[in-house]
């Protein structure tokens, strides 16, 4: 099963709220098994499919990080009904690798989801699992971890977010002069052979 090219920071497709999904058909069981065959290599704990360009109300978590197949669980259309508690700790996101920080989320929620096949799911997450499922929510309505850090937190993220938009932008700019160097070098090639 494919692999899917995770989207980085500040790539605009992370900042579009998704619509529900509205057909539970092969195309959307294939997505969820190659998004979570993506965040197992990755590695990650949670995948939303805006990270992999696809702008659509699903997610995937597995907070064993792929040791147990049961804590798997694919989400569609998930919406938290209650939540409870509060609790900071250190986050991270696959779509700004290398940048973690303490965001602040509930320690209990309850989510109400749907399967693949459309039926009615509740689940009740706790800590480290709850804040993986409430980080995926976020993707979904284009909301980044760092979108919720205050104060020093935030200016820190700031300052790399910065850094990394650059960073991106020089890798595009290099690509594109790659693929206008391309016909080049194939008419050196013919002419090689
Ligand atoms: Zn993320």
């Amino acid at each position: 099963m494919p692999l899917l090219p995770i989207r980085l920071f500040p790539d605009p497709v992370l900042r579009v709220e998704c619509p529900e999904v509205t057909v539970f058909d092969d195309d959307l069981r294939q997505l969820a098994k190659d998004m979570v065959a993506t965040m197992h290599a990755a590695p990650g704990v949670g995948l939303a499919a805006p990270q992999v360009g696809v702008s659509t109300r699903l997610a995937v978590v597995d907070v064993s990080g792929g040791e147990d197949a049961s804590a798997i669980h694919v989400l569609v259309n998930p919406r938290i009904v209650e939540a409870s508690g509060e609790e900071l700790d250190s986050e991270g996101c696959l779509s700004i690798p290398d940048f973690t920080e303490r965001v602040k989320r509930p320690t209990q929620i309850q989510v109400h989801a749907q399967a693949l096949d459309g039926s009615s799911v509740e689940l009740e997450a706790a800590d480290f699992f709850a804040r993986a499922i409430c980080h995926e929510i976020d993707h979904l309505d284009g909301v980044l971890f760092v979108d919720h850090l205050r104060g020093l937190r935030r200016e820190r993220a700031r300052r790399f977010l910065k850094r990394m938009s650059r960073l991106q932008q020089a890798q595009e700019q290099a690509r594109e002069q790659n693929r206008e160097r391309a016909p080049q070098s194939q008419t050196d090639a013919a002419a090689g052979a």
